[in-house]
């Protein structure tokens, strides 16, 4: 193996050490936080979301909800053993945890400093082949100022490597889906083919 990879190897292994000790925003949450990471430096797919629900939150499996249940099962179509293994996805926030309820329904907004603090250090380290981002704020942060629908059905790149921009497969994101039915009727058959041709050749 050559010597770059493996001190990417154990540079994100203390990274993600680090980052599971984390509590930088415990005061703001008013509990303790608990930050959800998974994946290897050579993993074919960075996958980055928002931040994790509440019930991700109370297991510590990344995406072990319904919003997981749609994404590997209705949208990817493969196997829950390849969507946890380490070097097929890097599973990650751009919070890495839950940020809690916001006074008027939902969850509240992924905190900033998260992406700022780790993010941006575990995007450095990971070797991946493929990003899949995750819902609106995640978008912004790739593409500050860019429709969230457009890019939707856009091919991108970031860091020069492809990009996917998903709407969140949250069961409250209806009218979105409703608004845009060529999402699950097109775009994620094209999605879906490129991460399983991926998963197919993974290391
Ligand atoms: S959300 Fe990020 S910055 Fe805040 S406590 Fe969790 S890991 Fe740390």
């Amino acid at each position: 193996m050559h010597s770059g990879k493996n001190n990417s190897k154990k540079d994100l292994i203390a990274l993600q050490k680090e980052i599971l000790r984390c509590r930088l925003c415990e005061h703001d949450f008013g509990y303790k936080p608990r930050p959800v990471v998974q994946g290897s430096h050579n993993a074919k797919i960075m996958q980055i979301s928002q931040a994790p629900s509440k019930t991700v939150h109370e297991t510590g499996k990344p995406f072990n909800d319904a919003s997981g249940k749609k994404l590997v099962t209705d949208w990817y179509k493969i196997s829950w053993e390849d969507f946890y293994s380490p070097e097929k996805f890097y599973i990650v926030s751009m919070a890495h945890c839950y940020p809690g309820k916001a006074p008027g329904g939902g969850d509240r907004r992924p905190p900033k400093i998260c992406s700022q603090q780790w993010l941006s250090k575990e995007i450095e380290l990971v070797d991946n082949k493929l990003y899949i981002i995750i819902g609106g704020f995640a978008a912004k942060l790739f593409f500050p100022n860019e429709s969230f629908t457009e890019l939707v059905f856009e091919d991108r790149e970031i860091n020069n490597k492809p990009a996917y921009i998903m709407p969140h497969p949250s069961p409250l994101n209806v009218k979105w889906f409703k608004d845009n039915p060529a999402f699950a009727e097109k775009r994620i058959i094209k999605i879906r083919d490129d991460v399983n041709r991926l998963l197919k050749g993974a290391r």
